[in-house]
């Protein structure tokens, strides 16, 4: 019948398992010069939005790639705080990408740029489009 299709209107390729991928999370030693945390700005206005070291994986990534019903292409990483982002509307808990996890656009506190969205009723994570950000490498003089 293939009805059940239907029931999932955005395809979501994340929750597959990358088996040409070697682990990237474990085993794996972290050396020193990655305890610095990037500063991870809008693309936009340049507003701190969060820090690399607020990475988080979730269903088993940190990134992870959508597509939406008009066929653009996100690719979002989880981080755990983006204290730079603010929430847009109420909580939505249909079609979430993250299944259980309601959600909510996320636009930069700065210039409310469309940066992604926030997932939970916490809210519990955020869900940044990558390219939509720059990556800021910490000083060190
Ligand atoms: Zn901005």
């Amino acid at each position: 019948m293939g009805g059940a299709s239907a029931l999932t209107p955005w395809r979501c390729d994340a929750g597959r398992p990358n088996p040409g991928r070697p682990g990237t999370s474990t085993g794996r030693h972290r050396s020193s010069s990655e305890d610095r945390s990037d500063r991870l700005r809008c693309r936009a206005c340049g507003e701190a939005i969060t820090e690399s070291d607020a990475r988080t994986e979730i269903a088993g990534s940190h990134a992870h790639t959508f597509v939406n019903p008009a066929g653009l292409v996100f690719e979002i990483g989880c981080f755990a705080r983006a204290p730079g982002c603010v929430g847009v509307g109420e909580p939505q808990p249909f079609f979430s990408w993250f299944p259980g996890y309601a959600w909510r656009v996320a636009a930069c506190g700065g210039c409310r740029a469309h940066l992604g969205w926030s997932y939970g009723d916490g809210p519990q994570f955020h869900g940044l489009i990558l390219d939509r950000l720059v990556t800021e490498p910490t000083a060190r003089p």
